[in-house]
């Protein structure tokens, strides 16, 4: 039987505007960096993928090497959109990026014309769409003109592949350049996906969160959660399964004695604001209503689910706030 999407999909999430632009997005996107590769179980992802939906979430954020292998997160997914959401796509943004290592030789990674068009053409095979809403360039490329890298942007939105552009990680100084030179172009930027978390703050440090506001640029944070650190799961210690019993990404030396301290506070005022830790990690980065999205991952659908009650309490007094500055620091 062909799957159905919930008729109350849109009856709790909240969405925002992405800076001054008429595109809205959920106030919690879902990434697919990992547990979307050929290391998870199909079935696994497409539950995933069909709760998340089924929970308001429109935003299913990729890139061109997310796996592993690379590219294979965005097979899987190109074949959950053919099974589950033919019928749904205009009520979906799908994101895509190229920036990081992506093939061998020269052309593979980076911020040229050459690969950035390319690796866009080889997304859309992948997931077999015939454009994205949304293809940011992954990473600032020291060597490449930004101009170059702009203009390829603004090619790939003229060429019908991406409704939209965006950047990621980019500080603010390069941040102000590029907006400068796709406005110029006629291809705004019209979104900024830094990392940003209760114990990750280089975005305010930086000056990026009110450059972006002073441009009318949205604002996707991705790893809220800290990759799993901002929640219960890693306080009796590193369980089986988790991120950080694997190789990826998250280093287990983050989890020394001091932090699972740090994390332990945080957690106690969660549970006196009647919330999971993951909720209020989420809660404090929308907190003010200056960040569009936060753009969550999960390995399994009861994270999805716990993730988004976070907008059921999103308001924190002063002295919450100071609380948790005391616990969570960069
Ligand atoms: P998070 O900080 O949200 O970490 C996700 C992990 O936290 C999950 O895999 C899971 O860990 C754990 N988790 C999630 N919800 C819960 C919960 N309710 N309770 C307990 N544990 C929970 O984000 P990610 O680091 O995954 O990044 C999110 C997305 O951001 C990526 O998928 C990607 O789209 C984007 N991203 C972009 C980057 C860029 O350079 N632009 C770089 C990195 C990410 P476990 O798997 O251990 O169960």
């Amino acid at each position: 039987m062909v799957w159905q999407p919930a008729e109350n999909r849109y009856a709790s999430m909240k969405y925002n505007h992405c800076g001054k632009t008429g595109l809205k997005l959920p106030a919690i996107s879902l990434g697919l960096w990992h547990n979307f590769g050929n290391d998870t179980p199909h079935q696994t992802k497409q539950a995933i993928c069909r709760r998340a939906f089924d929970l308001g979430i429109t935003h299913f954020d990729l890139a061109n090497n997310y796996g592993p292998p690379p590219g294979s997160a965005e097979t899987a997914f190109g074949e959950i959109l053919k099974t589950d959401f033919a019928g749904y796509r205009d009520e979906m943004i799908i994101s895509s990026k190229a920036g990081y290592n992506m093939w061998p030789g020269p052309y593979g990674e980076w911020g040229s014309r050459k690969y950035l068009i390319s690796s866009c053409d080889q997304s859309l095979k992948r997931m077999r769409l015939d454009y994205v809403d949304i293809f940011y360039s992954h990473r600032f490329d020291p060597n490449t003109p930004l101009e170059e890298t702009c203009g390829a942007l603004d090619q790939i939105v003229r060429s019908g592949k991406a409704l939209y552009v965006g950047i990621s990680s980019y500080n603010s100084k390069r941040t102000r350049e590029a907006a400068a030179i796709l406005k110029d172009l006629g291809t705004p930027c019209i979104i900024h996906q830094p990392s940003y978390s209760m114990i990750n703050r280089w975005i305010e440090e930086d000056g990026l969160v009110d450059t972006l506001e002073e441009l009318g640029i949205g604002s996707i944070v991705f790893s809220p959660l800290a990759q799993g650190m901002l929640t219960t799961k890693y306080l009796g210690g590193v369980p089986d399964g988790s991120r950080a019993s694997q190789s990826k990404s998250l280093n287990p030396a983050f989890l020394n004695e001091r932090n699972v301290e740090n994390i332990r506070s945080l957690n106690s005022i969660a549970e006196r604001r009647g919330q999971t830790l993951a909720q209020m990690a989420i809660a404090w980065v929308l907190r003010g209503g200056r960040i569009t999205s936060a753009l969550i991952g999960a390995s399994r659908v009861e994270q999805v689910e716990d993730c988004v009650k976070a907008l059921d309490n999103a308001e924190f007094s002063t002295e919450e706030l100071a609380e948790i500055d005391r616990y969570a620091r960069d």
